[in-house]
């Protein structure tokens, strides 16, 4: 999507900034479609009209195997953070679905009780392959949401392996949902599960099984060495279909956005994931450099390795000399 002329980049930022839903889905719908092509200079022109208007919401990561109750517990988390005044911004992310739309209109429909709220903006989100995907639009659309003056952002993933914990990477708090009879045990030890959380909730707590889950959880959670002064996760339980347990929750998060506000870790954690983001931003900005100079420059150097006439070292090198990066 490009934004047409007579939506200037200037209108369509003031009036997400008042809140118009549909100037910030219109920015969004910018950032996930200027990733590569010709909305990149007016995305370049939002981000740096957005800029000064960072920082203020609570970018909150929700992650757990499928079938967990993410959909069902962001859901009642919205409500909980509506109910105590609170603007909220919702990004449900899949990792897997190359389209998006179709994986997480399920989602979208199970929360359409907040879909006519002026005060809740939903979105679903594909995290595309290529280019950076994950870290680079997710931001940027987090970036929208916090300037447009939303107080907290859920941004819900299903929990496949390696995009959890680089979800997690991206938030301010995250939470990981478990459930009971989901594998139990194996499921909280699985790779990273035990590091990434500050907030554990083992949701469906009406069913068997949901105290045994959280007393594995904190045994667990138990062993982990932590320093002096650090955050020790909280455990919870919820049953999301009624809310019971989900303004503990609530109060959780704010407890550890106070934690990360006092301790100085939020900016630390910022400057970490933007790190990141910036240095997509330049990989991609190379790579397009390269494709301009064409597929068979790259194509030419690979095969003089190959055929011992350089090193790879040296390959690159010429790469970046031809990009202009490099003597
Ligand atoms: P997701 O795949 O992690 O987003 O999970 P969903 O939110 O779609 O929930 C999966 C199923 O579990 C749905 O049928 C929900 O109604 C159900 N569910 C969610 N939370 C609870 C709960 O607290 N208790 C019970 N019994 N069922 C729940």
């Amino acid at each position: 999507m490009t934004v047409r002329r007579t939506d200037s980049v200037d209108d369509l930022v003031a009036r997400a900034r008042e809140g118009q839903a549909r100037a910030v889905g219109r920015l969004i719908s910018l950032v996930e479609d200027a990733q590569v092509g010709p909305g990149r200079e007016q995305l370049r022109e939002v981000m740096s009209r957005l800029a000064p208007h960072s920082g203020g919401a609570q970018v909150v990561g929700i992650t757990g195997a499928p079938g967990v109750g993410k959909s069902t517990s962001t859901s009642a988390l919205v409500g909980e953070l509506r109910s105590r005044g609170l603007r909220v911004g919702v990004l449900a992310i899949d990792p897997s679905s190359p389209f998006s739309g179709g994986a997480l209109l399920g989602d979208r429909i199970r929360m359409s009780e907040h879909a006519t709220d002026p005060a809740v903006f939903i979105r679903s989100m594909a995290a595309r392959g290529h280019l950076g995907g994950l870290s680079w639009a997710t931001p940027q659309a987090v970036r929208v949401l916090d300037a447009a003056g939303y107080d907290v952002i859920l941004v819900e993933t299903v929990g496949v392996g390696q995009s959890e914990v680089e979800i997690a990477g991206r938030a301010d708090s995250t939470i990981v949902l478990l459930a009971p009879g989901m594998g139990d045990g194996i499921q909280a030890a699985k790779a990273g599960i035990l590091e990434i959380g500050d907030v554990y909730v083992v949701n469906k707590a009406d069913r068997d099984g949901a105290r045994q889950v959280r007393r594995d959880l904190r045994n667990m959670l138990s062993l982990a060495e932590r320093p002096e002064g650090a955050w020790r996760p909280s455990v919870l339980m919820t049953t999301a279909t009624d809310r019971t347990g989900t303004d503990e929750v609530v109060d959780a998060l704010a407890a550890h956005f106070t934690h990360l506000t006092d301790s100085g870790e939020l900016t630390r954690r910022r400057v970490r994931r933007t790190r990141e983001e910036v240095e997509a931003i330049a990989l991609t900005t190379l790579r397009e450099r390269w494709g301009e100079l064409g597929t068979d420059d790259v194509e030419e150097l690979a095969a003089a390795v190959v055929a011992g006439e350089t090193d790879p070292y040296a390959a690159a090198d010429r790469l970046l000399a031809e990009s202009g990066l490099k003597d």
